[in-house]
């Protein structure tokens, strides 16, 4: 039975899920590994039963089984793992442990006990998934979940699950309408979903009326998001929802070390805004009012630099002023971009290259700060990231063509070619 075992995954996983909180996890291995690590950096403190290295406490002494203790990694952090009621959700790597360093070619097979939910493509019972996508990670339902019909976009199909563990009152017919108005919105900007592979977990927060509450998504691989709702949302709340297609949208974007936030979650804003007025899920008129109300409160430096906040943004929680200063930085390089180009090129097509040169290496922030600063002919990028003093906008409205009436109205005037042409690209 030689060629049985030569024919074997290079690592079997067995997870039995029979005493949540803990999963009890078997490793079989096809070559020894010098060390077992987790792949998300903090992911150590949930793996039980091992000797962990003296260097590193998210590596370990080889073994063929041990325990993850959910409740350790439960930080209201899907990264880790988290409960929502009676649904679980936890993150691949920080459960299944793999060799490091972990090889090119290696191929894992899981079969898992319970009703458990996840991305993986199914082979004869038994979940698959090669280097990368174990590398990449992905987001796991346990627990009560259950599937709703998959979505179809761009060709591709999306698998859907909704939380069972509280009660909600939006339908399946609301909840899918949502993600699929919010998918069909960023697939537009590649022009495809970017992940052959794709899940998103849907989950209701108790006491809210919003639609869109939180998201989160793991996007290296294929793609899984966390999208939590309000339990009380109705349809209309779901209607004016931005949040689903900013957490999507960030599956679309180039992948940048150290993710810096002035990037990930400026740009990311930007295109919330952009995205939607394009579906058609908001007008023009109110993407300019709301860029106008952006840029009156939050876009200018109070004497720290953009550059700063985005780096103490965690300290600080400065977020909006994050978030909406990197908004006015990435509408100053589309705008400018177009100009210079007359509309040949955007800051999309500088998003969309970069996309495609950061899916086998990340790029560096100062590689990405440079494709900017060179499509827009100038080093725009680097002078608002540094600006400590007031940053004269007017410029950016005579450009745009929008005429300020209030602190949130703009009144557009009649035709800009840079204004229609951010519209219908
Ligand atoms: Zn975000």
């Amino acid at each position: 039975m030689i060629w049985l075992l030569l024919a074997a995954a290079d690592m079997q996983v067995k997870i039995d899920t029979t005493f949540l909180p803990t999963l009890r996890v078997e490793l079989t291995l096809a070559e020894p590994a010098q060390r077992l690590c987790t792949a998300i950096i903090g992911g150590g403190r949930g793996i039980k039963g091992l000797k962990a290295m003296p260097d590193d406490p998210d590596c370990f002494q080889p073994a063929s089984a041990y325990h993850v203790d959910l409740k350790a990694l439960d930080g209201h952090d899907p990264d880790f793992a988290t409960l929502m009621g009676k649904a679980w959700m936890w993150n691949d790597q920080a459960v299944i442990l793999r060799p490091e360093p972990l090889p090119d070619r290696f191929d894992v097979e899981l079969d898992i006990n319970g009703p458990a939910f996840g991305v993986w493509p199914k082979k004869a019972g038994l979940y698959v998934a090669n280097a990368a996508a174990l590398d990449g990670g992905s987001y796991w339902g346990l627990g009560a979940w259950q599937p709703m019909s998959p979505l179809k976009v761009t060709g591709r199909e999306v698998q859907l699950f909704k939380s069972t563990g509280r009660e909600f009152k939006a339908s399946d017919t609301v909840l899918r309408d949502w993600v699929e108005r919010s998918l069909k919105a960023v697939a537009a900007f590649l022009g495809e979903l970017p992940a052959a592979r794709m899940a998103v977990f849907l989950a209701p927060v108790r006491l809210s009326s919003e639609g869109g509450v939180f998201g989160s998504i793991i996007r290296r691989h294929w793609a899984t998001a966390l999208l939590l709702f309000g339990a009380n949302a109705t349809a209309e709340a779901f209607a004016g929802d931005w949040m689903a297609v900013h957490e999507l949208f960030h599956s679309v974007m180039p992948h940048i070390k150290g993710r810096p936030a002035w990037f990930v979650e400026g740009f990311c804003t930007y295109y919330q805004d952009v995205l939607r007025a394009r579906a058609g899920l908001q007008t023009a008129a109110a993407m300019w009012d709301d860029l106008h109300d952006a840029i009156v409160r939050f876009c200018q430096p109070d004497g720290r630099s953009l550059d700063e906040e985005s780096k103490s943004m965690r300290k600080t929680h400065h977020y909006q002023k994050v978030y909406w200063s990197g908004a006015c930085l990435a509408l100053s390089l589309d705008v400018t971009i177009r100009t210079r180009t007359q509309n040949a090129q955007s800051l999309d097509t500088v998003m969309q290259q970069a996309w495609k040169d950061s899916q086998a290496t990340p790029l560096t922030e100062s590689d990405m700060v440079e494709r900017l600063d060179a499509a827009a002919g100038l080093q725009i990028t680097e002078k608002m990231l540094l600006a400590t003093q007031a940053i004269d906008f007017a410029p950016l409205y005579s450009s745009l063509g929008l005429v300020i009436k209030s602190q949130t109205h703009v009144e557009l005037s009649p035709h800009n070619s840079v204004r229609d042409a951010i519209m219908s690209p």
